[in-house]
């Protein structure tokens, strides 16, 4: 059964539970007691994972407002909503259905949380605007966060996710830069290049290990994930990008899948990508030297603005103030001490 978690989201979302019930059949009693005296301890140590799966569910049957084509179905509170996301969600539908050899058995289903606290309760990890069944049929959205990017980059995760066997492991780096190349969104040059220069850029193995949704690192795996799917669409054409899509289809292993499509060893994809990644990025590049220009702009008006304000400081300094007493009064003071 696909049409739900095994799961995968904006990335993924590890939180849900399992379609299939995981009780043991009856293979004795001391094994059933072992499994629910664990599924205690789980429940124990873990609460949060039962309390979000079962509110996220709650918030979704509260969705009321429904807007439907054939391929997708939106689910939101106001039925503006609802046909607002329901377009975007088509647009993305009918630009990127036709790449992809397959798509879920079931409609799409669209969920829009409008309301942020209910949202940011459901979503798998923080800071985000959206994250997908992968391999199965659900998109959730922020509804205070919407537009066809993000609408584009989870029906991504979904027709990739309905596209690849249920058992292969699909990199995140790859999940997410390809969601990211394909919904044309912001490239994070300078993020990129901040890594370049820093010397925090990974070779293809070393980014294999980055979770999108855990750990300080786990922004990478979209910023330089989506950094390397440039670097394949750029040097090897887009054309060969949904090739490996196509290829990963009935693929065993993603590595594999990248060695044959692109003909080289992932050593040498990696070492063309680290090349790339230099001479794109790195600071000598255009878009360096360019980044250059820029902050040494910045510089030059900060000292201007810091020049301008010191001078007028002291201006303000020399010049008289309304205290000051003019020659006249100063005059009429001695005056009138003389008189006393
Ligand atoms: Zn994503």
């Amino acid at each position: 059964m696909r049409s739900d978690p095994p799961t995968k989201s904006d990335v993924p979302m590890r939180s849900d539970p399992p379609t299939r019930s995981n009780a043991p059949k009856g293979s004795g009693g001391l094994k059933y007691l072992l499994a629910v005296a664990l599924a205690t301890f789980a429940f124990a140590l873990f609460p949060q994972i039962h309390t979000a799966s079962a509110h996220r569910e709650q918030v979704l049957s509260s969705l009321d407002a429904v807007a439907s084509s054939p391929s997708v179905r939106v689910h939101s509170t106001t039925d503006e909503m609802a046909a607002k996301t329901l377009a975007m969600a088509e647009r993305a539908w009918n630009r990127l259905r036709p790449r992809f050899q397959n798509s879920p058995t079931e409609p799409v289903e669209v969920f829009v949380v409008e309301d942020d606290a209910e949202y940011e309760r459901i979503q798998p990890a923080s800071m985000t605007r959206g994250f997908a069944t992968f391999g199965g049929n659900r998109i959730y959205l922020r509804g205070s966060d919407l537009d066809q990017e993000v609408v584009t980059h989870e029906m991504a995760h979904i027709l990739l996710g309905a596209n690849v066997p249920p058992g292969l492991r699909i990199p995140d780096w790859f999940n997410e830069g390809f969601a990211q190349f394909v919904s044309g969104a912001d490239d994070h040059t300078i993020e990129v290049l901040y890594m370049v220069t820093s010397d925090r850029v990974l070779g293809f193995s070393a980014l294999a290990k980055i979770d999108a949704l855990r750990g300080p690192d786990r922004d990478v795996a979209t910023i330089q994930g989506f950094a390397v799917v440039r670097f394949l669409a750029d040097r090897y054409g887009e054309e060969q990008l949904w090739a490996l899509v196509t290829r990963l289809s009935h693929a065993t292993d993603f590595d594999q899948a990248l060695v044959d499509t692109y003909e080289r060893s992932d050593l040498q994809l990696s070492e063309d990508w680290l090349a790339y990644a230099s001479d794109e990025y790195g600071l000598l590049s255009l878009m360096g030297l360019r980044m250059i220009g820029t902050m040494a702009l910045g510089a030059l008006a900060l000292l201007a603005v810091t020049i301008w304000l010191g001078a007028a400081i002291r201006r303000s300094i020399r010049s008289p103030s309304p205290l000051d007493l003019t020659d006249a009064e100063i005059e009429e003071a001695e005056r009138a001490e003389r008189l006393q």
